[in-house]
């Protein structure tokens, strides 16, 4: 082609950062230039390794440099604090880019259908994610109130949000955590989280280094329950599993341990379905149903428990939102793709493409956005003769547009003032940095108009 390749990228997670690497990387491998736009309804980027990777995760959380590389090299533009489908729809897109594909992840709660969810009390863990992380747009306060709190889930995020409740606020004091964050966490009563899985001890879905984290929070016992092992007539097999086993193996070892001298702790139950959260007026307490595997996976027993709780999270995943214009399934709560093309029933839509966990599904760690973004960034490539036609070329475009629309974005440099800001905010106190919370700050700090 004879002018220059532009794409959009929506959404400024790792998904949509290692899409625009990957194809900036393979368009100049071939000779050709391009030029990609990176539209983030947020002021900061990096998604949900800086909105939902917990705070006392530093090793994960570091995984930002690398991504913030691809935005200080060039070529990619970065336009924070703006939305697609309120600031930037379909039909600019198509009138500015060859094409444009959707990172726009994940940010709800998937809905538990139980009675009593409703209840005050009752909260979604991507909620408390968000709090205990410093996302603008939810509120500063958190109602740490109950001294037994429930978790019902089995995958990383259960662990995360499990962990956060337990640990001794001082703990995380080396981290970014926000400071409205410590003062909550600080007047919380809390004394014994309770996480609930429906599967066995060995059908778990977080990954061992998760786990073994539990047993080292400083005055926290960790409580299995004899009764939740052995039930599986397949754990044998199961442990054939390398992490499989490193997780039978860790749970093992806090069966044996000595429990009673902490004054926290976190029991994890297995073979518990939760059947109705309870309570008159607000949450008072838990109801599980004992299961148990079956050939084709699990049935109730028809055992009923109550646990007396004063909160339940529930974290049984993420749940994408749709975007105007933009095809969406709601039943999956992805946009219908194939290998990352955008599917209008069995037609793909021309110039349009979708990447990472709106592409398919929230499940996967960060790694995972990598080899889906080169998948759909070869699909892209392919399709040269169903690329959109843009209006000739012209850099100033896109700022114009959000300027006429008065929108405050920010851009790679306002990024970096606001990292150097929080960083300084951080250092007389011995942290990686404080985040700054509130939206307009942000913005404010990002475009030097303080
Ligand atoms: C609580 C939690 C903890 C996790 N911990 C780990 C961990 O320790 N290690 C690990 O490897 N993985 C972890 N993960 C998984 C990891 O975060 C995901 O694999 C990854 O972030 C998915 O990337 P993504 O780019 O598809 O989505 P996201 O990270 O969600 O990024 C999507 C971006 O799109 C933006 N966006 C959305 N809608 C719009 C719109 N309309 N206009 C403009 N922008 C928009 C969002 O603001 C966001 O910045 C965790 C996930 C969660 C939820």
């Amino acid at each position: 082609m004879s002018e220059p390749l532009r794409i959009a990228v929506i959404g400024a997670g790792p998904a949509g950062i290692y899409a625009a690497d990957i194809l900036k990387k393979a368009v100049r491998e071939a000779g050709g230039e391009v030029y990609i736009d990176l539209f983030e309804q947020l002021p900061a980027p990096y998604g949900l390794v800086r909105y939902g990777v917990a705070p006392d995760h530093p090793r994960i959380k570091g995984i930002i440099s690398a991504l913030r590389e691809v935005l200080e090299a060039g070529v990619v533009r970065l336009f924070g604090n703006v939305r697609f489908g309120d600031d930037i729809t379909v039909a600019d897109l198509e009138r500015l880019y060859h094409g444009v594909i959707f990172a726009t992840g994940a940010t709800k709660d998937a809905p538990l259908d139980i009675p009593g969810v409703e209840l005050p009390g009752s909260y979604g863990a991507a909620d408390f994610v968000s709090w205990y992380d410093g996302h603008p747009d939810v509120p500063r306060e958190w109602p740490l109130e109950a001294k037994e709190i429930a978790v019902i889930g089995n995958g990383n995020v259960a662990l995360d949000v499990a962990r956060m409740l337990v640990k001794h606020p001082e703990d995380l004091m080396p981290t970014e955590v926000p400071g409205n964050v410590v003062a909550g966490l600080e007047a919380s009563p809390v004394t014994d989280v309770h996480v609930f899985g429906r599967r066995g001890p060995l059908g778990v879905k977080f990954t061992p280094l998760e786990l073994r984290e539990l047993g080292e929070l400083r005055d926290v016992d960790m409580i299995v329950h004899d009764e939740d092992f052995g039930v599986d007539p397949d754990e044998e097999t199961a442990k054939q599993n390398k992490q499989i086993l490193v997780i039978s193996r860790v749970l093992d070892q806090w069966r044996q341990r000595e429990v009673g001298q902490a004054s926290r702790r976190l029991h994890l139950h297995f073979w518990s379905r939760p059947d109705a959260v309870l309570g008159d007026g607000r949450v008072e307490a838990l109801r599980v149903e004992r299961t148990r595997p079956t050939p084709d996976g699990l049935e109730g027993t028809g055992e009923f428990r109550e646990f007396p709780v004063q909160a339940v999270y529930r974290a049984v995943g993420y749940f994408s939102s749709p975007l105007p214009g933009v095809p969406f399934d709601e039943r999956r709560g992805v946009i219908p793709n194939e290998a990352g093309r955008v599917m209008d029933g069995i037609r793909p839509l021309p110039g349009m493409y979708a990447t990472g966990w709106i592409k398919r599904g929230p499940v996967g760690l960060i790694g995972h956005t990598k080899s889906d973004a080169k998948e759909t960034i070869e699909q892209l490539l392919g399709d040269s003769n169903s690329w959109w036609s843009p209006e000739p070329f012209d850099q100033d475009a896109v700022p114009r547009l959000l300027a006429e629309r008065g929108v405050e974005w920010t851009d790679i440099d306002g990024w970096i003032r606001l990292d150097q800001h929080e960083m300084a905010l951080g250092e007389p106190h011995g942290r990686a940095r404080v985040k700054v919370v509130p939206r307009d700050e942000m913005v404010k700090i990002s475009r030097d108009e303080r």
